[in-house]
């Protein structure tokens, strides 16, 4: 498939893998997915997915399961009604499940909070109450700047409730970026609290809202939350939480909407470019949202304890915290604050406390834990654990095969979920108890979804190949829109391949020989060496596997002879950092990754650094260590976690370069 002499979207495809871990039959046996499904699905995707939202209630069925005439904008279970919060609350409680416990919630200082389906119910039914005193109705746009307590779900229920639109953003982002989605979204009220508690101090979260509101027309009212007994300013839209929400009354009858009725807007992480207003809309989001959870998860409600640690300011929080757990009759665990506090073993702490089964995180935390050391983790009972996730980035096979050994005790299935803000809910997966994992590989389309690895003219590459990730069927949960920007949504996804009708997600993937999947990084992060597409995520898990690194970031900067030359900045495991960092260990560190993928593939240049450039979500931003491996000024910084890392990674290169 590749073109050496021709532009050419392939990618070298590099690093191979030939581990795998089939599951235990026993785990098989009692498995929510069952291999058939695939099959089923494959034959009648639109039955399939009916299948799949008969298991929500519905006060109107559908007439047609998918309507794609007007594409890209698709519409799923056409003439259906449903209430979103009634599918994830009341009904366990009329089912009889009211006493079962929906949170366990965890402060970071160490208050904690237990929370049933039933109380879930007051606490919505109350908040819907009054953020319908405040004049929020079907349609209204809702901006939620919260830390993760429980108002924020309560928040975001109260809203789909109402029919009103959620625009839950990140409690890390300033009170700039704040004000331009509240003002994208124009949004009538905002839920905020006084401050959050981070790394275990209190840290102010109101008056950014404050600065905020200042430029915005078009907020009525702001709801605070009271949590740290930080002082704040009060103005004249402010309203104490306890005040106007725990008087209300606690039942509320909630109306059903159309399957199509919008039912939130969450703008992208802004990795690699000004964040997106993603529209999602009811029935199609729901069912693809409590679908995946039951069969990724194996969730088995009633028995099971699942964690997911995101913040609900991120996609993963909105579909693996809030819809598809409690659309499931979930019991789970929601942690306030980081996973340092008061000490590094806080989150095995909580496994061992609530006796969590399913934990869900991201590679970012895991290289962190790697980083800790396994001695941590081994201090406490993480038996409980039966089904390890990841989400968030390509994970190296080495912190893969870390994750379960120190963390799943060697046995339990992990699931590699490749899914986006855009796709809503996950798209790549394998299925726990059918399929045999990979340590580094999101593997297959989940039944029901297709996805295909394709060159630039759209063509499938074929087992072995490497190319543009695409998903080439509409499916449930996918975005209906940019909001206010219908021309933005069809220009960023659906042009690449607009004859094919393919939508273009913008990462890089390959197949290896069994046809599996790898996801390779953002498209635009791939790197161009002597004519060869070499994907950035190859180079970092070549590195990775290196005892001494828990942690790297690779990008090409121009190079007279070569084109592109590769520069990796690597973070080293705690007890390696002293000695790994001598000119003796880099020269090792590069022959390595020679000897693991080949010459073209070895670095230029190793730079040892503390910490890395990351979106607060926790993704590498590599187009800024670009920037600095190629001597510019560094670029918009303003979806990055802690700016002043980029000053001691560019002093360290000026001292060693
Ligand atoms: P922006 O689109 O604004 O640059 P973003 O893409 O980081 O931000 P998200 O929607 O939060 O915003 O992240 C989705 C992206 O995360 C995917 O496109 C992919 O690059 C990456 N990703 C998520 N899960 C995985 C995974 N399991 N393996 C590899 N990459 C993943
Ligand atoms: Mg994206």
């Amino acid at each position: 498939m590749s073109q050496p002499d021709g532009p050419s979207n392939t990618l070298d495809n590099l690093l191979t893998e030939s581990r795998t871990f089939p599951p235990t039959a026993e785990f098989a046996a009692a498995a929510n997915a069952t291999s058939d499904s695939y099959d089923r699905a494959a034959a009648d995707r639109e039955g399939f997915w009916a299948e799949q939202a008969d298991q929500l209630d519905w006060a109107r069925k559908w007439d047609q399961v998918l309507d794609w005439s007007g594409a890209p904008f698709a519409k799923w279970f056409v003439g259906g009604e449903l209430n979103v919060a009634h599918n994830c609350v009341d009904r366990h409680v009329e089912a009889g499940n009211g006493d079962r416990v929906a949170i366990h919630w965890e402060g970071e200082p160490g208050d904690s909070r237990t929370i049933t389906y039933a109380e879930l119910q007051r606490e919505v039914s109350r908040t819907a109450n009054a953020l319908a005193s405040l004049g929020v109705g079907a349609g209204d746009r809702v901006a939620i700047y919260l830390p993760m307590l429980p108002e924020a779900v309560f928040s975001m229920l109260a809203c789909a409730r109402l029919g009103a639109l959620h625009s839950v953003v990140f409690g890390g982002f300033s009170a700039e970026a704040l004000r331009a989605r509240i003002n994208d979204a124009e949004a009538k009220v905002v839920i905020t609290c006084d401050g959050q508690y981070r790394r275990g101090k209190a840290a102010p979260l109101k008056a950014n809202v404050d600065e905020a509101v200042q430029h915005t027309p078009s907020v009525e009212h702001v709801l605070v939350v009271k949590r740290t007994a930080t002082e704040v300013a009060w103005n004249e839209r402010d309203k104490w939480w306890h005040d106007v929400v725990e008087p209300q009354s606690d039942q509320h009858t909630p109306e059903a909407f159309d399957s199509e009725h919008p039912l939130f807007i969450l703008y992208t992480s802004g990795t690699t470019g000004s964040p997106k207003g993603i529209l999602h809309t009811s029935g199609g989001y729901l069912t693809q949202a409590a679908y995946t959870h039951r069969t990724v998860f194996d969730l088995k409600p009633g028995s099971d304890v699942y964690w997911c640690t995101a913040d609900i300011g991120w996609v993963t929080g909105h579909t693996y915290i809030v819809y598809g757990p409690l659309a499931n009759g979930a019991t789970q665990v929601i942690y306030e604050g980081t996973p340092n506090s008061p000490h590094e073993g806080r989150h095995w702490e909580i496994v061992q406390k609530y006796g969590v089964t399913l934990y869900y995180t991201a590679p970012t935390t895991i290289r962190t834990f790697m980083k800790w050391g396994a001695e941590i983790p081994a201090q406490y009972d993480l038996s409980t654990l039966r089904v390890l996730g990841s989400v968030g980035e390509p994970i190296n096979p080495e912190a893969w095969m870390w994750y379960r050994e120190n963390i799943g005790g060697g046995k339990t299935p992990i699931v590699d979920t490749w899914w986006q803000t855009e796709t809503g809910a996950i798209m790549i997966s394998p299925l726990p108890g059918v399929t045999a994992t990979k340590p580094g590989s999101a593997q297959v389309p989940l039944p029901g979804i297709s996805a295909k690895v394709v060159d630039e003219t759209g063509e499938d590459v074929g087992p072995g190949g490497g190319g543009l990730l695409v998903l080439d069927k509409p499916w449930p949960s996918m975005l209906r829109g940019i909001w206010g920007d219908d021309q933005r949504f069809k220009d960023t996804y659906w042009s690449k391949f607009a004859d094919l009708g393919y939508y273009f997600a913008g990462d890089g993937a390959k197949y290896d020989d069994d046809g599996d999947i790898w996801l390779l990084g953002r498209v635009d992060d791939v790197m161009n060496v002597s004519g060869h597409r070499i994907s950035t995520t190859e180079v970092e898990s070549a590195l990775v596997s290196h005892p001494t690194v828990a942690e790297a970031a690779v990008v090409g900067a121009s190079d007279p002879t070569t084109g592109q030359g590769i520069v990796a900045f690597v973070i080293l495991r705690g007890n390696a950092a002293d000695e790994a960092g001598g000119d003796a260990a880099l020269k090792a560190l590069r022959d390595h990754v020679s000897h693991e993928i080949g010459p073209i593939a070895k670095p230029r240049q190793i730079m040892v650094v503390q910490e890395l450039p990351k979106t607060r979500s926790g993704k590498i931003m590599r187009r800024l260590l670009r920037d600095v491996a190629e001597n510019r000024e560094v670029g918009d910084v303003s979806t990055l976690a802690d700016s002043s890392v980029m000053d001691l990674i560019s002093k360290g290169i000026r001292k060693s370069s």
